[in-house]
């Protein structure tokens, strides 16, 4: 688990998302310290309302930076004015607050807390289906917290699912520490036959995101589960499979239990069977055994496959584990290959929404934006803002056709019609 360092600047909107990604933190395991010495990762959430606040921000970044080894930035500056970190030449990685606790893990999956039981926030229905993953990955400290895989039967999902249906939601988020391995302790995978009944028994309009699945738990049921998103609407056309690396050798030091290989024909399937879908991955840069080859085949990999959302994580000791044993490499190559990595990453995706500006899009609104905005989804799980959504009428729960009329380099605009 992370220790984090959190600075939050503005207004009580900026300082309610810093409290939502400690919440989120806290119940995967990482724990705040005070002081940036103590920290491995820094989470700094901007504010942007007049010039000088901006040129504050932007040193302070760049203080953090010279003092840690990775920056996550987020908030109204980060959002709108992302471009000026970049230019300025602050090595951090910039996101929406909700993308800040998932990037913040070293490539550790999320953990739901024992016993988490589903959650309704606003429309979003979070719904941890099973606990435990079947790796043992050497970087990882989270499993030795949670052990084995413990899956409870289909059935009891499926009612929790339609609780929360019954209950307001709009969107059911499928979580756990690896949802691709539900069912694996029953002898058995269940995931396919999971989203098949949510789908099919469910009366009502909405929609369900699957979370992470790690490539070696899907790669055997790759078919059947594409056959599910194709057969059904309710499902985002979405997958997160992180891979990594896109070298078998470190996969193999990671003790990851998926080859480059199976990440490609997962790929592939879900290629062959959805005409639109985004592929969202992680990449751990800088793993004590990865050689400048290695990490070239990284940035193929990930050039080969063009995720639509990807995680760049630098990669740091967690204490205790095996990797933490290895010698690791030095500070400034990790700095020169996350950046490599995630300028490629920001083309990627920047040019996945610029392919979307001009097209007509069904969106599901799933929670108020900054201002007067709402943030909403389209069947990719692609997200689309709307501006003015008092004027439209819009907000959370409702379904909406926006035509897409512009982007920033994670999300797209749209205007209703
Ligand atoms: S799959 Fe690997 S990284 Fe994820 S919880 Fe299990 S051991 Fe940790």
């Amino acid at each position: 688990m992370a220790r984090y360092h959190i600075e939050t600047y503005g207004c009580t909107s900026n300082r309610g998302e810093s409290r939502e990604i400690e919440r989120r933190l806290r119940d995967a395991g990482h724990h705040r310290v005070e002081g940036v010495e103590e920290a491995d990762v820094a989470i700094l959430n901007t504010c942007t309302v007049v010039e000088k606040t901006e040129r504050n921000m932007l040193r302070r970044a760049q203080e953090l930076t010279d003092e840690i080894a990775d920056l996550y930035v987020t908030g109204c500056m980060a959002l709108a004015q992302g471009e000026e970190f970049r230019e300025a030449d602050v090595d951090a990685e910039v996101l929406h607050w909700d993308e800040v606790p998932e990037a913040v893990t070293n490539g550790e999956c999320p953990t739901p807390t024992p016993d988490a039981e589903p959650i309704l926030d606003g429309v979003v229905g979070i719904l941890p289906i099973a606990r435990g993953c079947m790796s043992n990955c050497s970087y990882c400290i989270t499993k030795q917290a949670t052990g084995r895989v413990e899956s409870p039967p289909v059935e009891e999902n499926v009612e929790k699912a339609r609780a929360l249906v019954h209950a307001g939601a709009t969107e059911i988020r499928i979580t756990g520490q690896d949802t691709g391995v539900y069912g694996w302790d029953t002898g058995e995978r269940k995931l396919p036959e999971l989203l098949e009944r949510i789908c099919t028994e469910i009366e009502g309009d909405f929609r369900v995101r699957v979370g992470m699945a790690n490539p070696g738990g899907i790669h055997g049921i790759r078919e059947e589960l594409a056959e599910v998103f194709a057969a059904h609407d309710e499902l985002y056309n979405f997958l997160h499979a992180p891979v990594q690396s896109g070298s078998d050798d470190v996969l193999e030091e990671m003790r990851r239990q998926h080859r480059v290989e199976q990440y490609v024909e997962i790929v592939e399937t879900f290629d062959d069977h959805l005409e639109e879908w985004t592929l969202s991955t992680d990449f751990i840069v800088g793993f004590p055994t990865e050689d400048d080859e290695d990490h070239e085949m990284s940035m193929a990999l990930l050039r080969e496959t063009r995720p639509e959302k990807v995680n760049v994580t630098r990669f740091s000791k967690r204490p205790g584990t095996d990797a933490a044993d290895m010698k690791g490499l030095g500070g400034t190559l990790k700095k020169e290959r996350s950046k490599e990595m995630s300028a490629a990453k920001r083309e990627i995706v920047g040019e996945a929404y610029e392919s979307m500006v001009g097209d007509e899009r069904d969106v599901l609104v799933t929670e108020y934006g900054t201002g007067d905005s709402v943030k909403c989804y389209d069947s990719a799980y692609r997200q689309v803002i709307v501006q003015n959504a008092d004027e439209y009428g819009l907000e959370p729960g409702d379904f909406a056709t926006v035509e897409v009329t512009g982007h920033q380099t994670m999300y797209a605009f749209g205007e209703p019609l």
